[in-house]
């Protein structure tokens, strides 16, 4: 089969290697589209032995259809349409069983990207344990089922906990999990206020949902959203990770204000320690969703007639990888996905 390496700092390959077979628990997904994720490109910028010597295929975005299946599973078929839930959880800590998946504490690994990789989904095959399948609904799209694995329930989950509706919603940072964002707390009923200094992706926030987009490359963020919130913003959702976004967030919150930091483009978090307490500011870590939250997002898609692929922009076959990676670095598209069937 066709898959991508990594060759070096920023060199995506694609090349013929073996196809995996399935063991016993696991199921052979034939892949139809799989996402460029903003942490497939944290790998590809600084990829370890694991990638380089290890050939780990990257990608944590798949779905397909099922090829073939493991002697011990039941309840999948040949041809079911899937994608997957790319961490391996433990299933029986105080988390998974209240489920909270994602912030199992006995993690085993991830499927193309983190702690522990087994191969992901950049590859033509891919082999995955089917307690991790997830069913794609047959009335949406293949793509869909690829963008909701990762960055779909990445912008979803906070803002379940921000609950934004009739307020005032920042999205800073308008890559796929932004404008995602956009369009989903938009449908929310909030008031969505998007910043990022590309102007093609202000331009795709503003016809996802956003009301109004800023520039923060033209002029101190805080003065610009100020001057038409005076009081600052309720909800804010940082996508970014950039430390200047980070600085900016208590600028942007009004008293009680809350964000979620879910961007994890810097290792550090610095802002003013002053204006949270004495402003009461809540910041939340969110890390992709709890699986018990699969079913409910393609309720809340049919609800608001949306599909998550409507972020994409731009897609490539697998041995366009180089381009397609290249493309998705410089952070002026939305989503970048490898599509199968081409
Ligand atoms: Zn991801
Ligand atoms: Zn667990």
């Amino acid at each position: 089969m066709r898959a991508i390496r990594y060759a070096g700092e920023r060199q995506a390959v694609c090349y013929e290697r073996a196809d995996p077979r399935p063991a016993a628990n696991e199921v052979l997904i034939q892949m139809k589209a799989a996402g460029i994720c903003g942490s497939d490109l944290h790998v590809y910028r600084h990829p370890g032995p694991d990638f380089l010597e290890g050939q780990r295929v990257p990608g944590h975005e798949p779905a397909g259809v099922i090829a073939e299946i493991g002697a011990e599973v039941r309840g999948w078929s040949v041809g079911d349409r899937v994608t997957t839930y790319f961490r391996q959880v433990c299933g029986t800590c105080e988390y998974c069983r209240s489920g909270h998946t994602n912030v199992c504490i006995n993690r085993r690994g991830s499927y193309g990207v983190g702690l522990g990789t087994l191969d992901g989904g950049h590859a033509e095959y891919m082999v995955v344990e089917a307690q991790y399948l997830f069913k794609v609904p047959d009335d949406f799209s293949v793509e869909d089922g690829a963008i909701v694995a990762c960055q779909g329930g990445t912008a979803y989950y906070p803002l379940t906990r921000l609950a934004p509706s009739g307020e005032v919603l920042v999205v800073s940072g308008l890559g796929p999990v932004g404008l995602l964002a956009t369009l989903f707390g938009s449908r929310m009923g909030a008031e969505v206020v998007g910043i990022d200094p590309s102007p093609q992706r202000r331009d795709l926030a503003e016809r996802l949902g956003a009301q109004r987009t800023f520039d923060p490359s033209a002029g101190p963020i805080g003065e610009q959203v100020r001057a038409h919130y005076p009081v600052g913003v309720h909800k804010l959702l940082e996508a970014s990770g950039a430390p200047a976004a980070h600085a900016a967030i208590p600028e942007l919150l009004r008293p009680l204000g809350m964000a979620a930091l879910v961007g994890l483009g810097n290792t550090e978090l610095k802002l003013s320690l002053g204006a949270v307490v004495h402003r009461e500011l809540v910041l939340f870590g969110t890390s992709i969703f709890p699986a018990s939250q699969y079913q409910e997002m393609w309720e809340f898609f049919r609800r608001h007639t949306i599909a998550p692929s409507q972020v994409v922009t731009h897609r490539f076959g697998l041995e366009q990888g180089a381009e397609a990676f290249q493309l998705a670095d410089r952070a002026t598209t939305g989503k970048v996905c490898f599509a199968f069937d081409r």
